[in-house]
């Protein structure tokens, strides 16, 4: 399989099957993750009282949530320096992502966020300065010292590549369109991917503490699961269409076998365990949320009926996986393989009583 980092980027632009248009599910999220946010900033503000706030933002994609936590943030220590009776601190915002990323698309919003925030919130909050950064957060981005606040959401459980000896000595195990861990996965393979997890997200733990200031803080949201030999995952489906599609000779089978998705959904156990052992963060929170898969399109259009729903779904994870799907794949294999997906992603859920498990996490860096 090709190198992880050139082919991982959500669909770009803002057309009808783009990322910036189809995330409604991350926004969702987003939203009830504000009151940590909220809480996470104003400790920080308080205890550090910075002139210019310095924050990433890491994996930030494209679209109307890229930017919403950076204007969320403004608007967090604006008010609370208001509150303080002091100036409104500065915000200067780095958002980051694979170089794949379609980082033209948040050049062109930046004017009109620049002037909307001047509008919306005018003197009463301080200056904001977004730039952007290209690159893994699996290795270091920032200079030592140099950030007061990281931000990830939806983004951690994509990993930095297929575990290696994954690849060599259990390929077998992840046959029968088993495209990331599944129900049916053996040990071997659930053990080789909570590894590189593991590996991974000691990696990022690393780095960010050397990044941030002593008293610097994380807020993180990653896509888990309650048991992560049995997660239940919407790529499972995915994984389900691509091998009818083999059987029916429309895609080599080969194709299929030699394919994994860099992707692992954590518990809450194995995420505190790997801060623990790291070692350099405080952990103050650790929440789990559930929700079905489409109870955030049930919020947002209610009374919309099942079908619609089910395309909404396809398109939103269309959004996410096209493109590391279709480097694989074909892009002309998309159209039938998401067609197939919807047909059949209610009633997987229902069957199976899958849902997103969303974990919170907030953490404080030592020091
Ligand atoms: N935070 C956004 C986007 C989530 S999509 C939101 O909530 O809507 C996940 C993003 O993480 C993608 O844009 C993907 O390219 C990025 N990503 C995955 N692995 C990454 C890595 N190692 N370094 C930087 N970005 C990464």
């Amino acid at each position: 399989m090709v190198e992880i980092e050139k082919v991982l980027h959500m669909n770009g632009g803002d057309g009808n099957t783009s990322y910036a248009i189809n995330s409604l599910l991350q926004r969702t999220v987003a939203s009830m993750v504000k009151p940590i946010l909220e809480e996470g900033i104003e400790q920080l503000y308080i205890t550090l009282l910075p002139e210019c706030l310095k924050m990433a933002d890491l994996g930030c994609s494209t679209g109307f949530n890229t930017l919403s936590v950076v204007s969320d943030v403004l608007e967090i220590i604006g008010t609370k320096s208001k509150m303080l009776n002091l100036p409104p601190p500065s915000l200067q915002a780095f958002l980051n992502d694979l170089p794949g990323n379609d980082f033209n698309t948040i050049f062109r919003s930046l004017p009109s966020f620049y002037t909307k925030l001047e509008n919306e919130k005018g003197s009463s909050f301080g200056h904001c300065f977004i730039t952007t950064v290209a690159g893994s957060f699996y290795v270091r981005l920032f200079p030592s010292n140099s950030l007061h606040f990281v931000h990830s959401s939806y983004v951690l459980m994509w990993l930095s590549m297929v575990p290696k000896q994954l690849v060599c000595e259990t390929q077998e195990a992840l046959n029968k369109g088993n495209i990331c861990i599944a129900k049916t996965s053996p040990p071997a393979v659930v053990d080789a991917y909570l590894k590189q997890f593991e590996k991974d997200f000691t990696m990022f733990l690393k780095c960010r503490a050397e990044e941030l200031v002593p008293g610097g803080r994380m807020v993180l949201t990653i896509l888990g699961s309650i048991k992560s030999d049995d997660p239940l995952s919407i790529w499972e489906v995915v994984g389900l269409k691509l091998n009818d599609m083999v059987l029916e000779g429309l895609i080599e089978s080969e194709k299929l076998d030699n394919f994994n998705l860099p992707w692992f959904a954590p518990t809450s156990e194995e995420v505190k365990k790997v801060i623990e052992v790291e070692g350099s963060f405080t952990l103050h929170k650790c929440e789990v949320f559930k929700m079905d898969w489409d109870s955030y399109i049930k919020k947002a259009n209610i009374g919309l009926e099942r079908q619609g729903r089910a395309a909404k779904i396809a398109t939103d994870l269309r959004a996410v996986g096209e493109p590391i799907l279709s480097s694989q794949f074909g892009e002309e294999a998309m159209d039938d393989l998401f067609q197939r997906f919807k047909a059949v992603v209610l009633d997987h859920m229902e069957a199976e009583k899958c849902e997103h498990i969303n974990l919170v996490i907030s953490l404080t860096k030592k020091g």
